[in-house]
């Protein structure tokens, strides 16, 4: 009877590893995974404005008739 009893805090896997996490390092197994997970975010920002970027090579030489324009 008692093998039904719901535990409070199931512990879910490290969304790095797979492995299960612990209550230090929630929701990571360990602080290495921790790192990786956090490195994950880091270079993913670094990526995302690398795109758009490329556009700006045709105005990167702008003339000196598009400076008159904006007035
Ligand atoms: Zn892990």
């Amino acid at each position: 009877m008692a093998d039904n009893v719901v535990k409070l805090k199931p512990t879910r896997p490290c969304p790095v590893c797979g492995k299960p996490s612990t209550q230090v390092h929630h929701p990571f197994c360990s602080g290495r995974c921790a790192d990786i997970d956090l490195n994950r975010w880091l270079s993913g920002a670094y990526v995302i404005p690398a795109g758009p970027v490329a556009e700006d090579d045709d105005d990167v030489l702008p003339t000196a008739d598009s400076a008159d324009e904006e007035e």
